[in-house]
């Protein structure tokens, strides 16, 4: 029973509903159970909302879950908001329906801007993108047609003209054509520049607005589908967005005999002390860790090269190697090998893996326990 009376006792004749009339049986539903049941199905759906919730920008999934936990819990028990108000907690049963209704309120507000923003945002890019595939079309035009005239006066002179006047045709329209080729260039490079800009921005959003449902279970790192998404969207924006971006493979070294020396459960706690590793080691948000598949990792690194990408994988391998792995007081010796890639311009989601894949397998061949990048050397472990 909750409760939900404020300490006082009703009397049972205060505690009984009678059904609508009409209703075929008349049967008396103790008031107190009802109220029960209400208090019950309010905090169920505060805590939908707060488990479905929004990233936002200044909150967590996790802080928004725990914000709707606490209101969840002063409904149900009437604990204290907020938590900090120590002593309280439990010892009353008055409950601020005021201010819950204040906090949904302004919660749902500020997912309703969040959203809208986001849309407008992505509005925006879409028409820059437009006019600037429009401008472009437009221009390049231009540059044809001065280009066919600079061809057609250098054809004239051909038939027509004196060797020196071909001479003088044959000078200016290489320096017209030169002009027009860096012209065309700079203009080319402005719009990359522009665009790669407000598709940063967009792409920052749309990193905190994937998550859920692409969890890999085991380890609650992004599953192998959200990896291959994440992967998709960064080859097709790396032509705008200009800055390097890299992919580690992480793949625990003899797996199987760990799985054969202590059993599949430890082998189970071992992905999860490394999937908890890799997320200390890699803790920007910008960075994307997921389970590949059994014992193998992938972090992709946006806004980072090649040589950065191999320091940060030899800290893993460093973290890896010193900090224990330990199930139930045993310490099971642990170490990981890395493959690393840089996406090149242009360059397909598969040819990606492939390199970093091939990587990973120099790193295998030359003993394991270090890491070997893509057309680079490899570090020795
Ligand atoms: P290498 O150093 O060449 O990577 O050797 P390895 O033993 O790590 O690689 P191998 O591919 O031979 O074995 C991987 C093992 O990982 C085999 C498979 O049973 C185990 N494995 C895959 N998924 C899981 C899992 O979810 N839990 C556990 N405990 N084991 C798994
Ligand atoms: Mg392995
Ligand atoms: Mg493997």
């Amino acid at each position: 029973m909750l409760p939900w009376k404020n300490g006082k006792k009703t009397k049972s004749s205060d505690m009984t509903v009678t059904p609508a009339p009409g209703s075929e049986r008349s049967v008396e539903i103790p008031v107190n159970s009802q109220l029960d049941k209400a208090l019950e199905s309010l905090a169920r759906i505060l805590r939908v909302l707060g488990r479905q919730a929004f990233e936002l920008e200044e909150l967590s999934e996790e802080t928004i879950e725990k914000d709707f936990e606490r209101w969840a819990m002063h409904v149900l028990v009437g604990t204290s908001i907020p938590e900090e108000a120590q002593g309280l907690q439990g010892a009353t049963v008055r409950r601020d329906w005021g201010e819950l209704a204040r906090f949904v309120s302004a919660h749902r507000q500020k997912e309703k801007q969040y959203v809208t923003k986001n849309l407008q945002d992505m509005r925006e890019v879409l028409w820059e993108f437009t006019r600037t595939m429009g401008k472009a079309v437009v221009e390049d035009q231009e540059t044809d047609e001065k280009v066919s005239a600079y061809l057609s006066q250098l054809q004239d002179v051909t038939e027509n003209g004196s060797f020196a006047d071909m001479k003088q045709a044959l000078s200016s329209a290489v320096q017209g054509l030169k002009s027009l080729v860096q012209e065309r260039k700079q203009r080319q490079d402005q719009r990359v520049h522009q665009l790669g800009e407000k598709l940063r921005s967009v792409e920052r959003e749309l990193g905190s607005a994937r998550k859920q449902m692409m969890e890999d279970p085991l380890t609650r790192l992004f599953n192998r589908g959200a990896l291959d998404e994440h992967l998709q969207r960064l080859a097709s924006l790396s032509f705008f967005s200009g800055s390097p971006t890299c992919l580690l493979m992480v793949d625990i070294d003899y797996f199987k005999r760990i799985n054969d020396s202590y059993g599949h459960p430890v082998g189970d706690l071992v992905l999860q002390q490394m999937a908890d590793r890799l997320v200390s080691t890699f803790p920007r948000k910008a960075d994307f860790i997921a389970r590949y598949g059994g014992e193998e990792f992938s972090v992709v690194l946006s806004g980072t090269g090649l040589e950065l990408a191999q320091r940060l994988g030899e800290r893993l391998l460093d973290v890896v190697r010193n900090q224990e792995f330990v199930c139930q007081d045993l310490s099971i010796p642990v170490t990981a090998s890395i493959g690393g890639a840089e996406l090149l311009p242009g360059e397909s989601v598969t040819s990606w893996l492939e390199r970093a894949d091939k990587a990973l397998y120099q790193a295998k061949e030359q003993g394991r326990n270090r890491s070997c990048m893509a057309k680079e050397t490899c570090s020795g472990g």
